[in-house]
């Protein structure tokens, strides 16, 4: 079994119905709770789900969302239905003479509390698949997932791939006869990405095979549709093409005139999803204020998409530090739905005093190194953080936008300010399979360390990094560093657990931090990746200095807090995309 290290969390369920009515009320004049009821729920569709204590690990930021927005449903008592797979296999990583080596472990859902339900068939021009339906209530919301022995593992085979079709027709299809199969109607769906829009076209189908004409239906499936767009760049989008289409996708569709209308929408006997989906899905959402703006998405016309903005949040019972969750409450900078107060947040933040902050921020410290006595570092070894020191951390998948490497341009800099400073640094990432420039970028970072006497002691790398140590770090780190090259971000969501928890973010302006003015965190500018480099430094020694100097901690951390706690509610997500839906 797993080590269920976020099972400390505490949830204080809203008192009574009243206060769920409250919360709609507070979003709507209509009661949405006549548009939304437990046969007739809001369906959100994931090829990722990031949530290792119900058995399904994801890949990164996509599917700790997913886990997050059916948290928040539940804890909102959201009618809510998370439809995503349940993957028979996935994949770790460990170190071994400093390279990374992947391994698979194998994940029965019997062990995280699934019923099985019933089996759908999904066909292939030559065959048909039985896939089983598993499902798991939590109060009012419920994974629905799909799964069968050779599944694979999430993002298994090349994009654009038979396989990847394959998974994805299965989520969509089979999700949505798993959907009717325990006697559920969506009031919406919600698409997270394109690999779920086979869901869309299995309830236009549905539709005009139960009578309805065919525009009727379109009209019908796109006020009802909601697309999640999490990429920048439609060009970057997998194609797939009319044969794949021909043995996977048609063998599904039972009406012509649907197929006719799929057909339709390749172009050179080619397709990428995102461009019947935008057909399908009347309502398009980005993930923050800036990737709404730029994302650049044509439809088949070549007109330009717009994307209404809803930034990402977080669960934040989840993700925030249990006596923090409390001070919130306690101190009316949050209220019982976890959004900031209504009366006066603005002063109950700028209440909060440096030693309340060094406290708390302690008691971070403690939990983290409760997680790293049963982790390793790159030499195998575990590690602790002294009480007493500094600690920078750098956690997110490696990919190359991200910059994992960007504070290693200059090494002996580093080392300065860790030693001055007595400060550590803590890496953790996990490099894409495959991703063949980050897997020699991070052995010649290692290398490099190891090297360096400074570096050596100071910095530790972390492997197969998970949501455990991504909650560990936030609790327990000072000041978290995020690198995105500008404009390549779409959100993120590591820095709103690193905020939350009362951190120093050090950031590019990018993703959701630039849905505020840069002046609200320690903000790395720029023209050139020196320069960038070099305010990186220089803000690295600020956020050292405000941790010894009471005013500064305070003007810091209350100029993030104010700033940045509404947008990372998960509550504040819910309560957007509710009034966007609706
Ligand atoms: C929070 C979290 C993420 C989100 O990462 P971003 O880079 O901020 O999008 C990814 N993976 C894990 C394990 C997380 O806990």
């Amino acid at each position: 079994m797993e080590n269920q290290n976020l099972d400390h969390r505490v949830y204080h369920p809203l008192d009574s119905v009243e206060d769920v009515e409250q919360f709609y009320s507070a979003i709507s004049r209509d009661k949405l709770t006549q548009k939304l009821s437990p046969e007739r729920p809001y369906c959100y569709w994931t090829i990722e789900t990031y949530d290792k204590s119900n058995g399904i690990r994801g890949g990164g930021g996509l599917g700790v969302l997913a886990a997050d927005m059916r948290r928040v449903a539940e804890q909102l008592q959201v009618p809510f239905v998370l439809v995503t797979p349940f993957y028979p296999w996935e994949s770790h990583q460990r170190m071994q003479n400093m390279e990374q080596i992947d391994y698979h472990e194998e994940r029965d859902y019997h062990d995280f509390g699934f019923n099985y339900v019933d089996n759908v068939r999904i066909k292939t021009s030559t065959t048909s698949v039985e896939l089983s339906v598993i499902e798991k209530q939590m109060g009012s919301s419920r994974f629905l997932c799909i799964t069968e022995p050779n599944f694979g593992e999430l993002y298994s085979g090349e994009s654009g791939s038979d396989h990847r079709l394959y998974q994805e027709v299965a989520l969509g299809f089979g999700g949505y006869q798993a959907l009717k199969l325990v006697g559920l109607r969506p009031a919406v769906i919600q698409l997270n990405e394109v690999a779920t829009f086979f869901a869309a076209i299995a309830r236009l189908d549905e539709l005009v095979s139960s009578g309805m004409n065919v525009y009727e239906a379109i009209v019908y499936t796109r006020k009802h549709t909601l697309y999640t767009n999490h990429t920048l760049v439609q060009a970057a989008e997998a194609t797939f093409h009319y044969s794949q289409f021909e043995r996977y996708v048609f063998p599904n569709i039972k009406s012509t005139s649907v197929k006719r209308w799929l057909s339709d929408k390749f172009t050179d006997g080619i397709i990428r999803l995102s461009t019947p989906t935008v057909e399908i899905a009347e309502l398009r959402s980005g993930v923050s204020k800036l990737h709404a703006r730029v994302a650049n998405y044509h439809d088949i016309n070549g007109g330009k998409i717009k994307f209404k903005s809803v930034t990402n949040g977080i669960h934040m019972r989840t993700w925030v530090l249990p006596e923090i969750m409390e001070y919130y409450h306690n101190h009316d900078i949050l209220d019982k739905f976890d959004l900031p107060t209504v009366r006066d947040f603005e002063g109950a933040v700028e209440k909060i005093t440096a030693a309340d902050i060094r406290h708390l921020k302690n008691l971070g410290r403690k939990r983290l190194n409760e997680i790293l006595a049963h982790r390793t570092d790159q030499y195998g070894n575990p590690i602790s953080i002294p009480e007493d020191a500094f600690l920078f951390d750098f956690k997110r998948r490696f990919v190359d936008y991200k910059r994992p490497t960007l504070p290693f341009n200059d090494p002996d800099r580093l080392a300065d300010i860790l030693e001055r400073n007595n400060a550590h640094y803590i890496l953790a990432g996990r490099v894409h399979m495959g991703d063949s420039t980050m897997f020699g970028k991070l052995m010649n970072t290692l290398k490099l360390i190891d090297s360096h006497p400074i570096l050596r002691q100071r910095v530790h790398y972390l492997p197969d990094y998970d949501e455990e140590l991504g909650l560990g770090l936030s609790l327990g780190a000072n000041s978290s560093i995020n690198t995105p090259i500008v404009g390549l971000e779409a959100c993120g969501t590591s820095w709103m657990k690193d905020v939350a928890n009362m951190g120093l973010l050090i950031s590019t302006h990018d993703g959701g931090v630039a849905d505020m003015p840069s002046d609200n965190y320690l903000t790395i500018e720029g023209k050139t990746e020196e320069q960038e480099t070099d305010n990186l430094y220089h803000q690295m020694e600020v956020a050292c200095k405000a941790w010894s100097n009471d005013f500064d901690l305070e003007y810091w951390v209350h100029k993030e807090l104010i700033a940045y706690l509404d947008i990372c509610s998960g509550s504040r997500m819910m309560r957007d995309y509710l009034n966007y839906l609706f």
